[in-house]
């Protein structure tokens, strides 16, 4: 367990060991308290190297282990997280500072990635073609691609990295985790799970660190795919590095979700749902709803239901105290960036209805939850992902006016619309662009069995995250075609077989 002055271990070839760069260290703090909980190493080159050596060495046995003997210790480790639900839970909120309830359904979605995982044998086969040519058949099959990285955020400190290595290994390949240097402690608790299920050493590697490290990753020759998750900044410079040095890359970025409430909306039911997506994790995910969007008649009392519900949540510490509804962000500095957005939006002629500065923080890192109206797609506050629990309201003429606003939106991760009519829901799903799409759902973050479809600046890449798609990112495909020429020399016909 993580000592407040003693930099945290690496993980490679199944050993917890200490960086080579463990004298500069970030601190990881306790949201809730204000408190440093353990220190991050800088990490090192060096040590990515010793890392990439590891999964290398381990893989042409790990990816020859037949398919169902990979998925049997993903059975393992899914009996072996369940067991220790509660305390990765309460892990999650100290280091992160969600609501512990927050925190149970984050490690339910990771729970349900290694449930996918369980599957890969009946994901994993190819498919074939019987006489595609005369005397020719064809088949396909799906191959480890090899040494495989995950990149992960702060948001999801569980999760995140529960999208990636569990299908990753189980198809064959060898893992380097890199987490978030802000939230490591999951991620290790992870690992010492994974190894406690049976994995053999080397095949799950973790290392420490920041950009460096990342680079490292990004250009080994011997690591040949990256998954990344984090700020759209971030996510386009992994993927522009990791493609040139001839990595297959998925990363997923930032966002700007809009939520559009139509005018026949069940009102108190999308109330509801609005806070519960802009304010559910401090507003740390990116499938937060960040943007509502009221179409005519509903903006006033949409507003006014907004104010009086976000009003009434209890904001408060969470480590230890399982009835806040709402924690704090992650850091001092990003609860100010956050709050800074209130400044601004007053000063671009937007109307903070509600001002979560109000909240008393003490050492924490709490910020209330905020509400600012008449924002409009030429403000700061539309255009730049905050990441906080702050809903900018747009008012919109129609639907037409709602989809040309989102078009206007740089990002595309995810939208929702709130109506009870079946063709506006339709005119939506089509035309918004975004790649996740929500009816009467707050936030339409899917779960493993499907992908996690971002598109334009929240995704950057082709084969997405999570689900089927998941499956082939880390896969490739060899095929082959047959032809047997019928034998002159029949004394290899057995003849029990001639008999028949
Ligand atoms: P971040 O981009 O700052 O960090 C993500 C990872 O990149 C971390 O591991 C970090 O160490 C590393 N990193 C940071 N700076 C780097 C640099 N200059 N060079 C190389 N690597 C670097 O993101 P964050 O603040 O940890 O997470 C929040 C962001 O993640 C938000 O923008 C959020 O929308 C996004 N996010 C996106 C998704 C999605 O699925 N699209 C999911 C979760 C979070």
């Amino acid at each position: 367990m993580a000592s407040q002055n003693t930099a945290l271990n690496m993980f490679i070839r199944g050993q917890w060991t200490p960086s080579s760069n463990c004298e500069q260290t970030t601190a990881v703090m306790n949201p809730s308290t204000g408190q440093i909980i353990g220190r991050t190493p800088v990490g090192s080159p060096q040590d990515v190297d010793d890392a990439v050596h590891a999964a290398s060495e381990a893989l042409p046995t790990w990816a020859e282990t037949p398919v169902v003997e990979r998925a049997r210790v993903m059975f393992a480790y899914r009996q072996l997280m369940e067991k220790e639900f509660d305390a990765l839970a309460r892990l999650l909120t100290r280091e992160h500072g969600k609501t512990h309830a927050e925190a149970r359904a984050e490690v339910q979605r990771g729970l349900e990635m290694v449930e996918f995982a369980c599957s890969v044998p009946a994901l994993i086969g190819g498919q074939t073609f019987p006489q595609i040519a005369r005397g020719v058949d064809g088949e396909t099959n799906r191959h480890p691609v090899g040494v495989c990285v995950g990149i992960t955020p702060y948001n999801f400190p569980n999760m995140v990295p529960l999208w990636m290595f569990p299908i990753a290994i189980t198809c064959g390949n060898t893992f380097i985790l890199k987490p978030s240097e802000k939230v490591p402690l999951s991620a290790i608790r992870l690992v010492e799970l994974l190894a406690e299920a049976g994995l053999p050493d080397g095949v799950m590697n973790l290392v420490h660190g920041g950009k460096e490290v990342v680079d490292a990753l990004l250009t080994h020759d011997d690591v040949a795919a990256v998954s990344f998750v984090g700020s759209t900044k971030i996510a386009k410079y992994v993927y522009e590095v990791g493609s040139s040095h001839g990595k297959r890359v998925q990363a997923a970025g930032g966002a700007k979700n809009h939520l559009i409430i139509m005018p026949d909306a069940d009102l108190d039911q999308s109330v509801k749902a609005l806070a519960a997506s802009a304010f559910g994790c401090a507003g740390q995910r990116c499938m937060a709803g960040s943007v509502a969007v009221a179409v005519g008649r509903v903006g006033d009392s949409l507003i006014e239901g907004l104010v009086d519900h976000a009003g009434s949540i209890n904001v408060d510490v969470t480590d230890g105290n399982d009835a806040a509804e709402m924690g704090p962000v992650i850091s001092r500095e990003h609860r100010d960036r956050v709050a800074s957005y209130l400044d601004i939006a007053k000063t671009s002629g937007a109307s903070v209805v509600l001002d979560g500065r109000s909240v008393e923080a003490g050492d924490s890192f709490l910020l209330g939850p905020s509400v600012v109206d008449q924002v409009t797609i030429d403000m700061p506050l539309w255009k730049e992902e905050v990441f906080g629990p702050l809903l900018s309201v747009v008012r919109a003429d129609s639907l037409e006016h709602a989809i040309a606003v989102g078009k206007a939106c740089p990002y595309g991760n995810g939208a929702s619309i709130f109506t009870q009519s079946g063709h506006a829901a339709r005119e939506f799903k089509r035309h918004f662009n975004a790649g996740m799409i929500g009816v009467n759902v707050g936030v339409p973050a899917p779960m493993a069995w499907l992908p996690f479809t971002g598109w334009n600046q929240s995704f950057f890449g082709d084969l997405h995250i999570q689900g089927t798609e998941g499956v082939h990112f880390y896969t490739r495909q060899k095929m082959t075609l047959t032809r047997w020429f019928e034998s002159k020399d029949e004394s290899h016909v057995d003849p029990v077989w001639n008999s028949v």
